[in-house]
């Protein structure tokens, strides 16, 4: 019932918006991420990948042998639904991955940009949930202090409960306010590296039916990793909001359970990544695999077995038989 709960909360916050102006912001952020998320959502892709690579083209479009060439007993490696029928195809293909992944990478800051957000503290003046007095005090102990966010000055200064200030931001991200209902840290904890986790403070909270992943922010949705995240489980991501307690005391609980092995490289340039993802996929010959970028992160995850895909979309129920590639290109450790 909470998934209900969850859409008609947001609905109302979103009707009920006094301020002009308020509901053509948030319906525009929210058209924008669904073309994008309708675009990634594609259930049953694992299945489709692995059917095509049952013919055996070899997926480099420029490939001169295919499966005619003495090669045709290799099986795998199989990145992105495409077997390369040699190393050299494997490598064209993640090169081609790789353009498209720089492509993602520019046009997601973009996005993200042209979400006009009201300030925190004029949403909740504009529901009524606090005076201007209120704001003003709050205002003045941000700027005398230089730190905070508005959001915790109202709580410390003004007496506001932590929930209404999520139920504030609730408003500004036009998205719902989530409860922990459901949340399996030992589930969780396979959707995604604990690196990122901690780095985006993202929770991914729980996997509703077959179709759906919930992810929980503290106080800013970034829409790149939640795209991310979808491309990558093969669910469609719907991201909400969690009280900042609530959500530090389970992103604790998911980064202690198993995690899929993650190995975290940096190399020199994009030449040398492509080749080391190349030499990683041969190596490890992997059923299935898959390549996205969030911000400066190249991730690459890879599936050696086909047991390992699980009851939702592409999320493994197990550990095993699964590899985190966490790839940045810099000047080396
Ligand atoms: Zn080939």
């Amino acid at each position: 019932m909470s998934f209900l709960d969850e859409n008609s909360g947001r609905s109302e916050s979103v009707q009920n918006g006094d301020a002009p102006g308020l509901n053509a912001a948030f319906s525009l952020s929210r058209d924008v991420y669904r073309q994008r998320a309708v675009t990634a959502f594609d259930p049953g892709r694992m299945e489709a990948e692995q059917v095509s690579t049952k013919r055996r083209t070899c997926g480099n479009s420029d490939c001169s042998g295919g499966w005619a060439m003495p090669w045709r007993n290799r099986r795998r490696p199989v990145f992105e639904g495409h077997w390369g029928c040699s190393g050299r195809c494997v490598l064209a293909v993640v090169r081609a991955a790789l353009r498209r992944e720089q492509g993602n990478q520019k046009a997601a800051p973009a996005s993200e940009r042209h979400r006009h957000r009201v300030p925190l503290g004029l949403v909740m003046l504009a529901q009524g949930w606090i005076t201007h007095p209120q704001l003003q005090t709050a205002l003045a102990q941000q700027r005398a202090s230089g730190t905070g966010r508005i959001g915790d000055w109202l709580v410390s200064e003004c007496g506001l409960e932590a929930e209404q200030v999520t139920r504030g931001l609730s408003v500004q991200w036009g998205c719902p306010v989530l409860t922990m209902e459901g949340f399996s840290p030992r589930d969780m904890a396979l959707v995604m590296p604990g690196v990122f986790v901690e780095e985006f403070a993202v929770l991914p909270l729980r996997i509703a039916g077959s179709r759906l992943i919930y992810l929980a922010w503290e106080d800013r949705v970034q829409a790149s990793v939640a795209f991310a995240v979808e491309r990558m489980s093969g669910l469609k991501a719907e991201s909400g909001l969690l009280d900042s307690a609530q959500l530090k005391a389970a992103r604790t609980r998911l980064l202690e359970c198993d995690a899929v092995p993650t190995t975290v490289e940096t190399l020199g340039d994009e030449d040398s990544l492509a080749a080391r993802i190349t030499a990683v996929l041969e190596q490890q010959q992997p059923v299935q695999s898959r390549l996205v970028r969030l911000h400066q992160y190249c991730w690459l995850r890879i599936w050696m077995e086909s047991g390992t895909k699980g009851k939702a979309g592409d999320v493994p129920t197990s550990s095993e038989d699964m590899r985190d590639y966490i790839f940045t290109i810099g000047p080396g450790t």
